[in-house]
């Protein structure tokens, strides 16, 4: 009964080199750092109480109702997902006012970035987006090996948006290469935004070979007037697409879910390349329980706009450089190594996020939480630079 080996061990055989076989984007792809676990911190230095202010969570949790819809909808998981999503796009369609058309789901609005790549760059192609941008941009651009063309920020010391999206020199890069723009309104790692005005006109002077994705993943956490809901800018612009999710105020970011607004005929090529289940039924359950709990975001936009001043005052009288942010995290100047101070951090169980990766070296990023965990980290801070 003894098989036979098809190839003895040690005999010449060509070696099988899976990196040299990958197409050239994904051979020099640097993946995606996500924030640590709560629980492998913990694991690692045996300690417990640890806090993640790492990820841009939502402190408060996702909404009851959520919670108990997506308990319900367990016990109906041997049956696939609607792949269309009837319910949740049309709750959607309702909130944003736009058709139920105009809507595409995704695992994540991650997703939903990544099926824009997918349709619109190749080799050949082009996307543009600021320096300092969301690190996923680059991530989608290059795995399907098209070209990325990195625009200026706004300078360090610009009074308003240091590190910004220059929108005038994220223009000059277009040209008829150029099919995506990349536009995080407000950005992360930053928290600066770009106003109605300045955005419009950035959008009156794209071609129409170039489809503009606006990422308003923070859009709820944003109480300045000039900011723009470009959900209501469709009609004005055939090329647009609104990227929004249920990670960051839902408080849903462990269920995958997000969503793109655009017009019809950009939805319905979206359509065609997504896996026909990318969203589960729980997900859904839980998103559309969600939108009905306008109070839960009340509540969080309340949470964070005490904790964002919390923090930017308590780290600006401790003589940092603070990047003015609009969203629920704050990035800071630590003025020395920010490796270090985040190894430190974690020592002390407060899992921040260093962003050299986004060319922002000596900076941190840090999640505005409780007032108590906010109180927490800024302590911890204190002992590790004492
Ligand atoms: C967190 C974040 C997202 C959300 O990603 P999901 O895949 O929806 O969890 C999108 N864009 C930016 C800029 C973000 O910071």
């Amino acid at each position: 009964m003894a098989s036979r080996n098809p190839a003895a061990p040690g005999a010449s055989r060509p070696v099988f080199d899976p990196a040299a076989l990958a197409v050239a984007g994904v051979r020099g792809l640097n993946p995606y750092q996500p924030g640590k676990p709560v629980a492998t911190l913990e694991r690692e230095l045996g300690i417990t109480h640890a806090i993640k202010l790492a990820s841009n969570e939502n402190p408060l949790g996702p909404s009851p109702r959520a919670v108990t819809a997506a308990r319900e909808a367990l016990a109906e998981a041997h049956v696939y997902p609607d792949g269309n999503a009837f319910e949740l796009k049309a709750a959607l369609a309702a909130q944003h006012g736009v058709d139920a058309a105009q809507i595409t789901l995704g695992n994540g609005s991650n997703e939903i970035l990544e099926l824009i790549a997918r349709t619109w760059l190749a080799p050949g192609r082009a996307a543009v987006f600021s320096a300092h941008a969301f690190a996923v941009y680059p991530l989608v651009t290059q795995a399907v090996d098209a070209e990325a063309r990195v625009a200026p920020a706004l300078p360090a010391d610009h009074p308003q948006q240091p590190f910004g999206h220059d929108l005038a020199a994220m223009r000059e890069r277009v040209d008829g290469d150029v099919r995506v723009v990349f536009v995080a309104n407000p950005n992360n790692p930053t928290g600066t935004w770009v106003d109605d005005r300045e955005l419009q006109a950035f959008l009156d002077e794209l071609p129409p070979t170039t489809l503009a994705v606006i990422d308003e993943a923070y859009a709820e956490y944003v109480e300045k007037s000039g900011y723009p809901d470009t959900t209501q800018w469709l009609d004005r612009y055939p090329n647009l697409i609104v990227t929004r999710t249920f990670s960051k105020i839902q408080g849903l970011a462990g269920l995958r879910l997000g969503y793109a607004v655009s017009s019809p005929a950009v939805a319905e090529l979206l359509n065609r390349v997504r896996q026909p289940f990318n969203v589960n039924a729980v997900a859904q359950a839980a998103g559309l329980a969600a939108l009905a709990d306008a109070e839960h975001v009340q509540r969080s936009v309340q949470v964070n706009r005490e904790g964002l001043q919390q923090l930017s005052r308590a780290l600006r009288e401790r003589g940092f450089r603070v990047i003015p942010s609009v969203g629920n995290f704050v990035t800071f100047d630590t003025g020395r190594d920010a490796g270090a101070v985040f190894e430190a951090l974690q020592r002390e169980g407060v899992i921040t996020r260093p962003v050299e990766n986004y060319g922002l070296p000596g900076h941190l990023r840090v999640t505005v939480s409780t007032r108590e965990d906010n109180h927490r980290f800024l302590d911890a801070l204190d002992r590790v630079l004492a």
